[in-house]
């Protein structure tokens, strides 16, 4: 926060900004004008920039390449109804950066530069912000073995980079989910709990394959003989049963989600029921033909939340009720949305101003 403007700054000579990508934003396809980026090597990180976005140059032996040693966040700023921008708990996922880099045995940048990196690069690009309701600045931390050479090995050299874009409001419309037995995502002692860039490659020919059966997305489950609901897609899964909001249990298995612990805390603060447990497809099963289940949904960056309109057990379709207005996954979008953007105080101390 004091160390404003202490990392060197090179300009792009002309913003490719244009109004209508920041308008009205497609989810991934447009980056701002410049990036963050610092490398780490013998055992130190070298001078941060803020330069021009553009492409890197890098070896084509380089260890994330082959290897995997590949780490990534994904967090969002939020324009005000004060017009002042604000980072949504930074601090956590900053936390959960290092943990999936300790698992990868990649070095940490500390707090500070963290911090600094994205609150100067939201700064610069801060007319990438789009103006519209719901819309943000998708901010993008990640960190990859650079160091090029072909041996199976622990990289000695990182780039730590961070490129932010605009985003729209995701409305999301219910999503149709399939319960997947045949292949996992995670298995105990692996690298589920970590955002690193294996478990994405490895999750697509599942969700492929769920696509070509007409789904949107796969529940992962535990697998085995009395599989465990563990998430949606690359979302954390969430039930209303009996008027108990319902989310499996954080293992190593479960990516710990900072919008499921958001809305995790934003429950509690209400007095709702909340239960965090482990979920058997078995229960989901029974509550689904027992008319039980009142609300299901995913929750992440991207959509806060996002409906849950079908879910399929061992190939039989169950339809789910439309979420209204008054469910209790709209009211915690709602309270998510009030707090992001300063309309209500910020209770639990959750927003970096930039
Ligand atoms: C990123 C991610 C989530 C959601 O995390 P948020 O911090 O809420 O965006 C959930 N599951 C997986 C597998 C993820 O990669």
């Amino acid at each position: 926060m004091n160390l404003t403007s202490s990392i060197p700054f090179r300009k792009i000579r002309e913003s490719r900004k244009d109004t209508n990508s920041i308008a009205q934003p497609v989810f991934g396809s447009s980056i701002s004008d410049h990036m963050f980026i610092c490398q780490y090597k013998h055992g130190q990180w070298l001078e941060p920039a803020i330069i021009p976005f553009g492409n890197l140059s890098i070896s084509p032996a380089a260890l994330a390449l082959h290897y995997g040693q590949s780490v990534f966040e994904g967090m969002k700023a939020f324009p005000g109804v004060d017009g002042r921008i604000r980072i949504f708990r930074m601090e956590q996922h900053y936390r959960r950066f290092k943990r999936s880099l300790e698992r990868m045995c990649m070095p940490a940048p500390d707090f500070d530069l963290f911090q600094n990196a994205l609150t100067e690069l939201v700064r610069t690009d801060i007319d990438w912000v789009p103006a519209i309701t719901g819309g943000s600045l998708y901010i993008r931390p990640f960190m990859f073995a650079s160091e090029g050479r072909f041996g199976v090995k622990v990289s000695d050299e990182y780039h730590f980079v961070v490129f932010t874009g605009p985003v729209p409001a995701l409305f999301a419309k219910p999503i149709r989910v399939k319960v997947e037995t045949d292949y996992i995502r995670a298995a105990p002692g692996g690298t589920g709990f970590a955002k690193c860039a294996g478990n994405y490659g490895a999750a697509f020919l599942p969700t492929q394959l769920a696509r070509e059966q007409g789904y949107d997305q796969v529940i992962w489950t535990s697998g085995g003989t009395d599989p465990m609901i563990e998430e949606s897609g690359v979302m954390n899964i969430m039930f209303v049963v009996n008027d108990t909001l319902i989310t499996p249990a954080l293992s190593d298995t479960i990516l710990a989600g900072v919008t499921r612990d958001s809305l995790l805390h934003i429950a509690r603060s209400r007095g709702w029921q909340v239960e965090e447990r482990a979920v058997a497809v078995d229960e989901l099963a029974t509550w689904l033909k027992n008319g039980q289940l009142q609300e299901a949904f995913g929750a992440g960056t991207a959509a806060v939340v996002a409906p849950i309109g079908c879910i399929a057990i061992d190939g039989v379709d169950y339809e789910l009720p439309l979420a209204e207005g008054q469910s209790y996954m709209m009211q915690l979008k709602a309270e998510m949305a009030a707090i992001r953007s300063g309309a209500v105080p910020d209770r639990f101390n959750w927003n970096h101003l930039v």
